[in-house]
């Protein structure tokens, strides 16, 4: 790929010859040269799906059991990971922290605990089901052999920034929590999809937890990323992060959110590819 060369200058640098040569790999000209015209996909038949904390989970067995059915039926004709939210026990934890001045990427390692305790209990219940708890190591490279075994691979959805977390926009609750690390993960494993079970229907032009008149908030079943970014809406029924990760990402073309607490059923719709909440495509 590359021979060394020695710059002419007495104090010349030793170089491999690559195109990258001497670059700061920061101009845009290099950069935009480094699109490949297509992007490998380690995992393309594995859908990634994240559980919500909140959405569901915090709801207990009446919420969870039926969902986990679903996706233990789900499983025998796609190959699935599945990761978990945070949610109530993420946000108290964030609480303290915030009311101590903590550093936003302590509050990552935080939540992080309380999605693993979401995974714990998703392997608990799916164990005899070929539920198995993984790690963000080596077990992705795995992902096809897991499911090919039968087994239903479960972890965390915090991305392991850690102490490297980026500040926040606003405020110093961290900003890529689950939904960020799913669509971060399902972008980098060229996932065949990428579907959110929330509590809600899908997208509406605002949190229909707060809204007076339901009718009268509007609804998006299809909605282009660069249409929902430049509305910049007040609230999102997932974090505003994952916007910009699907408008730059290179595998990844869509995800869908969809109502499992309501309609579980719609699971197995959302992984044959029927729209039953809302997806947002690039
Ligand atoms: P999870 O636990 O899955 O991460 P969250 O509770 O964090 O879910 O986020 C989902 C919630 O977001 C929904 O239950 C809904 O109340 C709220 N929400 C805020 N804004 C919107 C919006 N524009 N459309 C739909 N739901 C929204
Ligand atoms: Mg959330």
């Amino acid at each position: 790929m590359g021979k060394l060369i020695k710059e002419k200058d007495e104090k010349g640098r030793l170089h491999i010859d690559t195109p990258l040569m001497g670059e700061s790999l920061v101009g845009k000209a290099l950069l935009r040269r480094t699109e490949a015209g297509e992007y490998f996909r380690m995992q393309p038949d594995v859908n990634v799906i994240k559980i919500g904390g909140q959405s569901i989970m915090d709801r207990g067995a009446k919420a969870l059991l039926p969902i986990l059915d679903e996706l233990v039926k789900a499983k025998d004709d796609h190959k699935i990971l599945l990761m978990t939210g945070g949610g109530t026990r993420a946000r108290h934890v964030y609480n303290i922290g915030v009311d101590l001045g903590m550093p936003t990427g302590v509050l990552s390692k935080l939540g992080d605990k309380v999605s693993w305790q979401n995974a714990e209990m998703l392997s608990v219940l799916l164990a005899k089901h070929g539920g198995v708890k993984i790690g963000h190591g080596d077990h992705l490279e795995q992902l096809n052999m897991y499911c090919r075994l039968g087994y239903l691979p479960i972890t965390t959805g915090i991305p392991p920034y850690g102490f490297f977390e980026h500040p926040a926009e606003l405020g110093s609750i961290p900003p890529h929590r689950t939904d960020s690390g799913a669509c971060l993960l399902a972008e980098n494993i060229g996932a065949r999809s990428l579907i959110y079970l929330k509590d809600e229907r899908g997208l509406y032009e605002n949190d229909p937890k707060k809204a007076e008149n339901l009718d009268s908030l509007k609804f998006f079943d299809k909605i282009h990323v660069d249409e929902l970014i430049e509305m910049d809406l007040e609230d999102l029924i997932v974090e505003r992060p994952v916007l910009t990760f699907l408008k730059n990402a290179k595998t990844l073309k869509q995800f869908q959110i969809i109502d499992a607490l309501r309609h579980p059923e719609h699971i197995h719709a959302a992984l044959n590819g029927e729209l039953v909440g809302t997806i947002v495509y690039k």
